[in-house]
């Protein structure tokens, strides 16, 4: 990547872990438009999931990922293994605070600071000008580009739209846990979320009444809700009445699959 950059070479970076889908594939495809070379990483990072998640069993389809992306052109693949990213002596980690104090930072404790440590470490080796998060992770795109700046990474940040299924589910790699009954279900969480935006904008201003009617919906389809917030988009703080740019982000199970999405509302 040294020689890359010496040669004036513009690098753009997406890091994921795999499985990938179209939310993946649109960030490489931003990354080409915009750079000269662009580099994908694939890591399923142990740092980031809790005792009880589904680190073991986290979808690796390595032949299909590398076809997708060679498909799209994408010029790098850096896929290391937990050993490769984490020796026996390995005691540093990276945190950010505040940011990561609700939504899922409370549900997952500990995993924001096993995605910064491993991102930041990425950054390190991959040595990118510009970087490329999804908007589907919210929470970890405002964590990410908060560490980007306060410990002054020379690394442009782009956030890039949540990518849909037809129906609105938000395409996940973690979708394809989801029985076909499961996934029926599953699209009442996008569908909730957008009628929580569509009643913002038609004037609603009280989030409480606003998110009653929400987790209402959603309790109807989901085993398990971890949360149902409305926050500043940029503070990440909760709101008691409606202050745009707003954002409104969901964490349920249904089934045994914990699924999240979340719409960005802006002021027309
Ligand atoms: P993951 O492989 O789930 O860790 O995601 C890697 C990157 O892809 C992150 O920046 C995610 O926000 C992004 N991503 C995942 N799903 C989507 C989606 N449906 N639309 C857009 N970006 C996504």
């Amino acid at each position: 990547m040294e020689r890359l950059r010496l040669q004036g070479k513009s690098i753009g970076f997406a890091p994921t872990m795999g499985a990938l889908h179209e939310g993946h594939l649109s960030l490489f495809r931003r990354s080409r438009e915009e750079n000269d070379i662009t580099v994908a990483s694939i890591f399923v990072n142990p740092m980031q999931f809790g005792p009880k998640e589904d680190f073991k069993k986290y979808p690796r389809p390595m032949l299909q990922d590398c076809r997708l992306l060679e498909k799209e052109k994408v010029n790098y693949l850096f896929c290391p293994g937990p050993a490769d990213m984490y020796s026996p002596e390995f005691h540093t980690s990276v945190e950010v605070n505040t940011l990561t104090e609700g939504l899922c930072g409370k549900s997952r404790p500990g995993h924001f600071k096993g995605v910064t440590t491993v991102v930041a470490k990425l950054f390190q080796i991959v040595k990118p000008h510009r970087v490329y998060f999804g908007s589907k992770d919210y929470q970890q795109a405002m964590v990410i580009q908060r560490m980007i700046h306060d410990l002054n990474f020379d690394i442009d940040f782009c956030l890039c739209p949540t990518v849909r299924e037809s129906d609105g589910l938000a395409m996940s790699s973690r979708n394809r846990y989801l029985s076909a009954e499961e996934r029926a279900r599953a699209v009442v969480i996008s569908r909730t979320l957008f009628a929580f935006q569509d009643a913002v904008l038609a004037g609603e201003k009280n989030v409480g009444k606003l998110k009653q009617q929400a987790l209402a919906k959603l309790k109807k389809i989901s085993d398990k809700i971890d949360y149902l917030e409305a926050v500043d988009a940029r503070s990440l703080q909760p709101l008691d009445r409606v202050r745009l740019p707003m954002t409104v982000l969901a964490a349920c199970f249904v089934g045994k699959t914990r699924l999240i999405d979340n719409v960005i509302i802006h002021a027309r």
